[in-house]
């Protein structure tokens, strides 16, 4: 291969600047052209395509979101869409494809690399729900987000007695809210892996009162339920008042850490040199802090996640 493109695609998270800037400089260093694609798959089929050189990636390592911008572009489920994709990447003269984002942007490289385009993937997503890898690109970011904002919360719980409900991206995946609960300190945790149960919540935090807590914080995942609803619940069944904070897109910005940086780094760096070995539809990881690569649909329906028993018995633990 002489020329690859790389494209950032579904929910951007920090840390894909340094994944597309490890690409760039890898790339280059192994004597590739590589080719940037704006706004993931839309940009793909829409022709943006451009070549980034050394400079191109310069002062971005640090920066939150994708310069390259991302999108959802749900036309690219359709065959004759990716044809039309796949004749643009083959009138830049590009090879192969790195694509940074989450299962569905996997999806979508999976197809390409069936339809003859080599694809890479690359775990680009704050709710690291991606199996095949231990953390996804933005999720330890996205988690110190979530603990600074559980730490106001609890200053101003504890002033005002008061019950907090926040509520945490991870449709899917509980690990942001069990995680921030561990690191937060937060009483409760609810994830979609276990079932909800709002009677034994609130029987809960009954008992918690009558251990003499003064105040309360429960982290909830996204789509279980209506958070301002339980607030009212809660505060119907303690009398202290109780209020709901969604977290939402905050949690998705902000300058990646640097442990996201290295990661990204490291896995962008890998992901050329899998190309470079003829490696096509595999997605990058690391397990255990090891590069490893896994066959894409493995990653989006064969391996499953695992459950992180042990992270939310501790959260229940120290409550
Ligand atoms: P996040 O985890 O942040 O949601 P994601 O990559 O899963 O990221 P999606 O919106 O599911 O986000 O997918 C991103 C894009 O990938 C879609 O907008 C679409 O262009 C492409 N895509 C998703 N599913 C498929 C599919 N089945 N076939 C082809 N392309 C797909």
């Amino acid at each position: 291969i002489k020329r690859i493109g790389v494209l950032t695609s579904g929910g951007d998270a920090p840390g894909m600047n340094a994944a597309i800037r490890a690409v760039v400089r890898a790339g280059l260093h192994h004597g590739l052209e590589v080719y940037g694609i704006y706004d993931g798959y839309l940009g793909l089929h829409q022709d943006r395509i451009v070549k980034l050189e050394r400079h191109s990636v310069s002062d971005v390592v640090n920066r939150g979101g994708t310069f390259l911008g991302s999108a959802r572009f749900p036309a690219f489920k359709d065959p004759k869409v990716r044809a039309e994709a796949v004749e643009n990447l083959k009138k830049h003269g590009i090879d192969a494809l790195v694509v940074i984002g989450g299962d569905g942007s996997y999806m979508g490289a999976k197809k390409l690399t069936e339809e003859g385009f080599p694809c890479i993937g690359l775990p680009g997503t704050i709710d690291n729900d991606i199996a095949g890898t231990d953390f996804t690109i933005g999720f330890d970011t996205a988690l110190n987000v979530v603990v600074d904002a559980i730490d106001r919360l609890r200053d101003t719980c504890s002033s005002h007695h008061r019950i907090s409900v926040v509520e945490i991206m991870g449709r899917h995946c509980g690990d942001l809210a069990m995680s921030a609960a561990v690191a937060g300190g937060a009483e409760y945790v609810i994830v979609p892996e276990v079932a909800f149960d709002k009677e034994k919540l609130l029987q809960q935090i009954k008992e918690g009162e009558a251990k003499g807590k003064k105040h309360a914080i429960i982290t909830i995942c996204e789509h279980v339920t209506d958070v301002n609803a339980l607030a009212k619940d809660i505060e119907a069944m303690t009398g202290r008042e109780t209020r709901a904070t969604i977290l939402g897109h905050i949690q998705r910005g902000g300058a990646p850490t640097a442990r996201d940086r290295i990661m990204s780094s490291r896995m962008g760096a890998f992901a050329v040199e899998q190309l470079l070995a003829g490696q096509g539809g595999r997605c990058v990881g690391i397990q255990g802090n090891e590069m490893v690569h896994h066959d894409i649909i493995d990653c989006i329906e064969n391996l499953k996640r695992p459950f992180n028993q042990e992270l939310y018995d501790l959260s229940t633990t120290l409550f």
